[in-house]
């Protein structure tokens, strides 16, 4: 049998061949570590796992192929792995530490904002919460050492699991160390019909106001009214995917004229089947950018969905979804976007 001819492709010229310095607004400590990594942190604290084979483990903590979930109900069960791997000081320290690393290494980030929620990495109370966030702010804290170009920044999750007093303690825990390598706070976790963000609001004041940055995962999938709340509640600076607000005009004109600024992550999107095709991501973006909505460009977790950051811009170049002056655009968007711009008044 004859193979089937390969197509070369010359890539679009792009200022990404330029190696340029690039920002990751949004990625998860828990999809962002090598496989390699987690495989031996695994093992350096004895977790039992379901395989004892490495390739059995990369396919489970992680997407790469476009069969393997169906939603994002799935997706975030994958979670549960890396969230056990990664909870106790020593595994939360090396996670972040690494990621920080690779990411400039790879690809030139030298603006990163992690997101991780402390309460899923202490195996419900036993390890002590502030040891937890102290290790992984020391895991960051030796990366930039050694990266000094780099700044970074990380991000408390709230969960849309969790009681109102649970992420109650979690703000609270953002505001004692803001100022330390915390620079915001996100709702995430999976989908809770019971859950209400307008009844979080007074907890987002209090984070807004002691000038932390306010980003939440809404607009993904699901229904636009949750997108609708957050932006009218919490008044978020930015918003984790949003992209269900392109087929929303009234959302899209209350969105750009707030400068709320939208996380977009088109693997993570198409993996989780929150977007069809590249047809509707084509239709997500050019709608975006007719309607003057800021766009960043990010990976969700590099590792679980086998991309980069580079990766991610490719895509959209090479189909022509973006074109190189969109790509610039969208650089700079998540370079001033970032929370890291701020200033912060040391405790
Ligand atoms: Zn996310």
């Amino acid at each position: 049998m004859t193979p089937p001819t390969v197509l070369s492709v010359s890539p679009v010229p792009s200022v990404l061949d330029e190696r340029p310095e690039l920002t990751e607004l949004h990625s998860h400590v828990g999809g962002a570590v090598d496989a390699a990594i987690m495989w031996s942190i695994a093992h350096q604290q004895g977790i039992r796992l379901p395989s004892k084979d490495y390739w059995d483990f990369v396919d489970l903590i992680g997407v790469s192929r476009p069969d393997k979930v169906h939603s994002l109900a799935e997706y975030d069960a994958i979670f549960r792995w890396t969230e056990l791997i990664q909870s106790s000081p020593l595994a939360i320290e090396r996670s972040v530490y690494e990621i920080i690393g690779g990411a400039y290494r790879k690809t030139n980030i030298t603006t990163l904002e992690l997101r991780f929620n402390p309460m899923k990495r202490n195996r419900e109370g036993e390890q002590d919460l502030d040891h937890i966030i102290s290790a992984a702010i020391r895991g960051q804290d030796r990366a930039l050492l050694e990266y000094p170009l780099v700044r970074s920044g990380l991000i408390l999750m709230m969960d849309r699991t969790f009681s109102y007093d649970l992420n109650t303690i979690i703000v609270e825990k953002a505001l004692r160390y803001h100022g330390r390598g915390v620079v915001g706070v996100d709702i995430a976790g999976p989908p809770n019909p019971d859950f209400s963000y307008r009844a979080h609001q007074p907890l987002v004041d209090r984070a807004r106001d002691a000038g932390l940055g306010i980003t939440i995962h809404t607009g993904e999938e699901g229904h636009v009214a949750d997108m609708w709340e957050v932006v009218e509640c919490l008044r978020p600076d930015r918003v984790g995917h949003g992209i269900l607000c392109a087929y929303d005009e009234r959302l899209m004109r209350h969105v750009a004229e707030a400068g709320i600024v939208l996380e977009v992550c088109p693997t993570s999107n198409l993996r989780t089947r929150a977007v069809r095709d590249l047809d509707e991501l084509r239709h997500i973006l050019t709608t975006l950018r007719a309607n003057g909505i800021p766009v960043t460009i990010n990976t969700d977790g590099p590792q679980m969905l086998a991309t980069t950051i580079l990766k991610e811009y490719r895509v959209l170049l090479d189909n022509g979804i973006y074109s190189d002056a969109d790509v610039r655009r969208a650089i700079d968007v998540a370079s001033s976007a970032s929370f890291l711009n701020r200033s912060c008044d040391l405790p």
